[in-house]
């Protein structure tokens, strides 16, 4: 089977949307690249993630032609294939329907600095990409722009998608994007929050390199 590892923790991250209440049903979709081969597994269209068997994980090139797996793949391949095509640092997407960032995108809001881990994501501010159909081309294209210089954006009435090296990390940041949402939709209730400027986001964007311990 190729891609086995891959194929399984698909498997596992997709429950993982549900269990983490990233999701709701069988929306969002996960997949993750093998940058040697360049051929990327991807969660299967409309499969109950606790009823997925890693067979059931579809794999396909960057042309986009499905190379194993009898399933119909995710409706978005097209947006995970761009994204894999456009961005070398891609190894691991998440996508999801999560409560308040989907709230905030039915706003067509971008998420701004209200908190300094909004760096995490690569910037000043997540970006809300322009509506367009679910599964479509377009779709693809509008999240591509929005995530011009970012690891995350939201997408408008729909939801999110983040990426990163590892499903691990990709995965964290999905819940990244939820907490920051859930902060600014609560802190717009009291009253109206303070956002941090660009010069101070640019210093914590450079300080996140050396975070933590020496790599
Ligand atoms: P799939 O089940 O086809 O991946 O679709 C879910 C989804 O989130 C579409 O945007
Ligand atoms: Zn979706």
């Amino acid at each position: 089977m190729l891609m086995e590892k891959q194929r399984q923790q698909i498997v596992e991250y997709s429950r993982k949307l549900t269990t983490e209440n990233l999701t709701s049903g069988t929306g969002g979709n996960i997949s993750i690249i093998d940058r040697n081969t360049n051929t990327f597994a991807i969660s299967p269209s409309g499969i109950d993630y606790f009823k997925m068997k890693k067979e059931d994980v579809v794999v396909i090139n960057l042309d986009g032609k499905v190379i194993e797996g009898d399933r119909k793949p995710s409706s978005e391949f097209e947006m995970h294939r761009l994204i894999y095509k456009n961005k070398d640092d891609a190894k691991a997407i998440v996508h999801c329907h999560s409560t308040y960032a989907t709230s905030l995108s039915i706003n067509r809001m971008d998420l701004p600095a209200s908190h300094y881990i909004v760096a995490d994501l690569g910037g000043c501010d997540v970006k809300c990409a322009k509506y367009e159909t679910y599964g479509t081309k377009e779709i693809a294209l509008s999240a591509l722009d929005a995530l011009k210089e970012r690891y995350a954006c939201l997408l408008a009435n729909h939801g999110q998608i983040a990426y990163t090296d590892t499903i691990e990390k990709a995965f964290d940041r999905a819940i990244t994007v939820e907490w920051l949402s859930k902060l600014y939709i609560i802190s717009s209730q009291i009253s109206k929050p303070f956002i941090l400027d660009d010069e101070e986001m640019d210093k914590i964007v450079k300080k996140f390199q050396n975070y933590g311990q020496k790599k």
